[in-house]
């Protein structure tokens, strides 16, 4: 059941000694159920149903929960947020967090909008101050030192407001290769900075120890920088501020400044969250998504997921604290593009978005509506009086957010489908084992799709195992819209997604927009606009060759 690349994950890090994966879910399942009987309730049903739903690949736990559940200090979830106050005491506090965080498995965010800029006063030492990317550098060391469990390293997110006096600095940090290789940079993109741009006006740089403004820039000529480097690099990302508070459900709790290290998960400081991700393809039923198991399974989803804040082993009182005050989870999806090729639908095309923003609507009102009962049963999260759920008309909630969708970059190794809302990005997968050997192994929702048709030909397969793609094959039109891989489909569509998906979740959506290498400035430009307008909470490009190390070599490209 597991494929070649299931089997080397599961090996290298998932499995203890001697386990299979039944065992593991088993072992997952038992050490999340253990939180029923903290509520009076019986273990053993909720253990088999949790266990069932993963031996079917159907709902699969972030990374943390499969590789911790059943140790002495378990720590499950996979997303934090910690703050960075603009004083030495806070920055190296934080830093030390972040250690025990990524011990435990998780990945950090950090906004470093709060530190003073680089070559400002520092009363003190009667010195000058470093600024946000000279600590951003510390914190890149320190997580490069401390390995996480099996040899796992830690991810951070490092976020800096458009308006910080740094700022220019900060979006070309990375240009020089090599450096901040464990950070993912995200601008915190505000409403009033894309006006400016929009106007063609002037924009102020505000010192944030002060209020004081330090100097004015050309908002355009900001963001022109900006789309150089996303262009050059795929880095720095979008994070889209004012968006994302728009949508903060407890706001008398202080306000968002940064997300974990994928970008999927806006939190407040010190909250973290655990994420699980449905696999759809096992969830395809005569010609369509089966809804009802589907509602079967978001429920139990929401049951696991909220059982883990009861049940995990937090790495700092703060972050114990902050997390059972909203109770926040996050659902999300897998295998997605390959429920498209299933039901015979291009990816790039209005019923494919359609249907993205069908599926999430469902989830979340399902997720609500189960999160609304386990609130009625068990009590709201302690902050709920003072969210903005009342004042919509629901009268418990147990989970201030519900859904999230992540990249689920191994579980959905594990799962064998393709990751969260993210399209192929090859028909074929290449992986170098021993002595260099290659081994190619066609996706086999591909090949099921091509063989019903009678169009599985040695050559097709052929053409799929080396170029990973059968746009240059005589296949019918309509079959390559339905088999186009990521870079074949138009940005356009990838930011349709994004943006039905994220109508739909509440929290962010894990997505880059891969575009074609001969993409221009104007291209990622226009993607950005798009993605504003489209009310995403954030985005991420990638223009094909951009970056000399690319993560997933799907084929060659003919
Ligand atoms: P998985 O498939 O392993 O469960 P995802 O690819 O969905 O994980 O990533 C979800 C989140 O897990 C990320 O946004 C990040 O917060 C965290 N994460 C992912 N990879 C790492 C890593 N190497 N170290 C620390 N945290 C990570």
């Amino acid at each position: 059941m597991f494929s070649s690349e299931a089997e080397a994950v599961l090996q290298a890090r998932y499995l203890k000694d001697g386990e299979t994966p039944a065992d593991m879910f088993r072992r997952v399942a038992g050490h999340v159920a253990q939180a029923e009987t903290r509520n009076g309730r019986d273990s053993f049903r909720a253990a088999d149903e949790y266990r069932r739903l993963m031996d079917d690949l159907v709902f699969l736990p972030n990374s943390p929960t499969l590789i911790n559940a059943g140790k002495a200090r378990a720590q499950l979830a996979a997303c934090f947020v910690l703050p960075v106050d603009d004083s030495l005491t806070s920055i190296f506090e934080t830093l030390k967090n972040a250690a025990l965080i990524h011990q435990s498995g998780g990945g950090t965010g950090f906004s470093f909008s709060r530190l003073r800029p680089a070559c400002d006063r520092v009363s003190t030492t009667g010195g000058e101050a470093s600024g946000p990317v000279s600590f951003m550098h510390i914190y890149d060391v320190a997580t490069q030192v401390v390995k996480q469990g099996a040899a796992r390293r830690g991810a951070n997110m490092a976020v800096l407001r458009v308006d910080h006096p740094d700022i220019e600095q900060f979006i070309t940090a990375k240009r020089s290769h090599d450096v901040l290789n464990n950070f993912n940079l995200s601008v915190a993109i505000t409403d009033d900075f894309m006006q400016a741009v929009a106007a063609g006006r002037p924009y102020a740089l505000v010192n944030p120890r002060n209020g004081g403004v330090v100097k004015t820039v050309a908002a355009r000529g900001l963001f022109s920088l900006l789309v150089r480097m996303a262009w050059e690099s795929g880095e720095p990302g979008l994070f889209f501020l004012d968006t994302v508070n728009r949508y903060n459900p407890t706001p008398g709790l202080g306000a968002f400044e940064a997300p974990n290290p994928c970008s999927e998960q806006p939190l407040l400081p010190y909250e973290s969250c655990v994420l699980g991700s449905i696999n759809l393809t096992r969830l395809v039923a005569g010609g369509d998504i089966d809804f009802g198991r589907l509602r079967q399974v978001v429920h139990t989803a929401v049951s696991f997921l909220d059982n883990v804040i009861d049940i995990n082993d937090y790495p700092l009182p703060a972050v114990a604290e902050a997390t059972r005050r909203t109770r926040k989870i996050g659902l999300g999806i897998m295998g997605l593009a390959e429920v498209f090729i299933m039901l015979d639908i291009p990816y790039a095309s209005e019923a494919a978005v359609k249907l993205t923003g069908r599926i999430l609507e469902f989830i979340t009102g399902e997720a609500r509506q189960a999160s609304a009962l386990l609130g009625a049963e068990r009590g709201s999260f302690p902050a709920f009086a003072a969210s903005v759920y009342p004042g919509r008309g629901f009268a418990a909630m147990r989970n201030a957010t519900v859904t999230t969708i992540a990249p689920t970059g191994t579980i959905s190794i594990i799962a064998g489908c393709s990751s969260g809302i993210e399209p192929l990005f090859a028909l074929a997968l290449s992986r170098r084992v021993l002595e260099g050997r290659v081994l190619t192994s066609v996706n086999r929702t591909v090949v099921d799709y091509l063989s019903q048709r009678n169009l599985y030909t040695e050559e097709i397969a052929e053409t799929i195992a080396t170029c990973g793609s059968v746009a240059d094959t005589a296949l019918p039109a309509r079959i390559k819209e339905v088999l186009a891989t990521a870079r074949e489909i138009a940005p356009y569509w990838h930011v349709a997604h994004l943006a039905a998906a994220q109508m739909f979740t509440d929290n962010g959506v894990s997505k880059t927009v891969n575009m074609p290498h001969e993409a221009s400035e104007a291209d990622v430009a226009a993607i950005f606009r798009q993605a504003y307008a489209g009310g995403c909470k954030g985005v991420t490009v990638y223009r094909d060759g951009s970056r000399a190390e690319q993560v997933l070599t799907g084929g060659t490209v003919c």
